[in-house]
């Protein structure tokens, strides 16, 4: 096995990992990983195109009978080993995962533990994949319902949560006795090939998760999803690209689970506890320095309160650290690359030349080429850019509304749906937002709503499926129906 320790806190794997083996791409080709804070290449990993996707496939294929066969106790016990070893080595990963996605380490190390509580949620889940029986209209059959694994399955994984967006699917597909073939971002490769090296250290066979990395997303995409081999696509990351797997998979009629973008709004109505409101608004904006896909995006906040929240709102984003996110204290990182750094700047400008009125931040940051400082916007409007797009930077726009009819028609005029969020101490403005809001998840005086029990997935144009929960491993399971006849003398 290749590994690098310069660089890293522990050596990270620099090729791919097929059928259990650590594998250079056939041509000899890498691809070079740069860290977004400073802009130093950390890495050169293998650069797997065709040839090696087609290999994975078949080693996963292989494996597949053999995986499914296994007690649930059996994978049971290797998932919870999985988690063991990530938590054991939380502090190195979150390192490793900070230099190459800019992250601050505080939620590096808190990505890791949540993927790893993935982990342990599916390794308790593995032994509750229950059947069920079904009274027969014949005296002389009964009806047995049984689940069984969907077979091989392929995750695309985005970079702004490289650990967890792929243990969250591999945690899933493993306890339901699915093999997996693994796609990590470009920018992001050596979060999931370390997590493929603690998945060889715990036991998990050789065939059975398997990691790609490569430069050609749509390349190895096309064979993943034309291959007639793979069951199963779970995607997470853009409504676009989303958009094309999809039409990719109907060819095979795979089964298909896609998280995709999201529009959030975060609604702020006079009758709120402000003190909680204004926290939330800070946790669900700025993490990820605003790249997560349940990021506020739109926040409203009522005519009566709006000059104090935004007044209050901009003292503390003023306040936030802006720094390379190994630096102690930092709070917000960089953006992942040059495109994100510009389509940050694009909105901002938009929006600005359309009326609105930059309270604090505004420009690019001088901690790195890829920094920009945490901003907030005022007398935004629903028709600008800036409300209509997922942002995914570090702008906040504040939107005033007036009465709960129109912030929710507002909040649902959106071709997304993925997270919302509404702070109120009415019990009943609550519950008719809540159900009035039409998104996968809804945060009721709370700005940070992702946990391994909860169903995570929205609706509309952000996806298809749920992750996480006992609902997480439906979407990795057969519904398979048998009718025992003859019983009769
Ligand atoms: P993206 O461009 O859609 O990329 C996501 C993944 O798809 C990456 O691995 C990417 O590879 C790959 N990819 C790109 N084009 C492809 C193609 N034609 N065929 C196959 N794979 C392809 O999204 P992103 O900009 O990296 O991530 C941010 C997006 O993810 C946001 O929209 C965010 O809201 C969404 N997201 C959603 C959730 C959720 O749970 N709903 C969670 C996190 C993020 P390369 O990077 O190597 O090109």
């Amino acid at each position: 096995m290749k590994e690098q320790t310069d660089n890293f806190p522990i050596p990270v794997p620099m090729q791919a990992f097929i059928d259990g083996q650590w594998l250079d791409a056939d041509d000899g080709g890498v691809f070079e990983v740069t860290n977004p804070s400073t802009g130093t290449v950390i890495a050169q990993v293998a650069d797997c195109g065709v040839a090696e996707t087609l290999r994975a496939i078949a080693a996963a294929k292989a494996a597949q009978a053999g995986w499914a066969k296994t007690t649930a106790q059996e994978r049971s016990t290797i998932l919870r080993r999985w988690r063991d070893l990530m938590v054991a080595q939380a502090d190195e990963l979150a390192l490793v995962l900070t230099r190459e996605n800019g992250k601050p380490l505080a939620e590096a190390k808190g990505e890791i533990l949540y993927g790893a509580a993935y982990l342990e949620w599916f390794a308790e889940e593995a032994r509750r994949i229950y059947g069920d029986t079904i009274p027969s209209p014949s005296p002389t059959s009964r009806i047995v319902v049984i689940k069984q694994p969907v077979g091989v399955c392929a995750a695309i994984t985005p970079w702004n949560f490289p650990n967890a967006m792929l243990m969250r699917k591999a945690g899933a597909a493993l306890a339901a006795g699915c093999t997996m073939i693994a796609k990590p971002a470009e920018d992001t490769p050596l979060s999931a090939l370390l997590a493929a090296k603690l998945a060889q250290d715990a036991g998990v066979p050789p065939g059975v998760f398997s990691v790609i990395p490569t430069s050609n997303a749509a390349q190895v995409g096309r064979v993943l999803t034309s291959s007639p081999d793979v069951s199963k696509i779970t995607f997470t990351g853009s409504t676009n690209v989303g958009r094309i797997l999809l039409k990719q998979s109907a060819e095979t009629i795979k089964k298909v689970s896609l998280e995709l973008g999201g529009n959030a709004p975060f609604i702020v109505f006079d009758d709120a506890n402000l003190d909680a409101a204004l926290q939330g608004a800070m946790v669900a904006k700025y993490r990820n320095a605003g790249q997560t896909c349940v990021c506020a995006n739109r926040i409203y906040v009522q005519r009566g309160i709006y000059a104090d929240f935004a007044r209050r709102f901009t003292e503390r984003v003023r306040a936030l650290k802006v720094a390379d996110g190994e630096v102690p204290g930092a709070e917000i990182g960089p953006l992942i690359n040059v495109a994100g750094l510009e389509k940050t700047e694009r909105l901002l400008q938009s929006a600005v030349s359309a009326g609105a009125e930059v309270l604090c931040g505004g420009s690019p940051d001088n901690a790195g080429a890829l920094f920009y400082k945490p901003t907030v916007l005022g007398q935004v409007t629903t028709d600008m850019d800036i409300a209509r797009e997922e942002i995914f930077g570090p702008l906040a726009p504040l939107i005033m509304f007036d009465d709960e009819e129109e912030v929710i028609a507002m909040a649902n005029d959106t071709d997304y749906g993925l997270a919302a969020y509404a702070y109120t101490n009415d019990l009943g403005r609550a519950w008719r937002v809540g159900e009035g809001l039409e998104y996968g998840m809804v945060g009721i005086n709370e700005g940070l709503i992702s946990n391994p029990v909860a169903p995570f997935g929205g609706v509309k144009q952000s996806g298809l499926g749920r992750e996480g929960s006992h609902y997480g491993l439906d979407d990795y399971l057969e519904i398979k129906y048998m009718l025992m006849g003859g019983l009769g003398r």
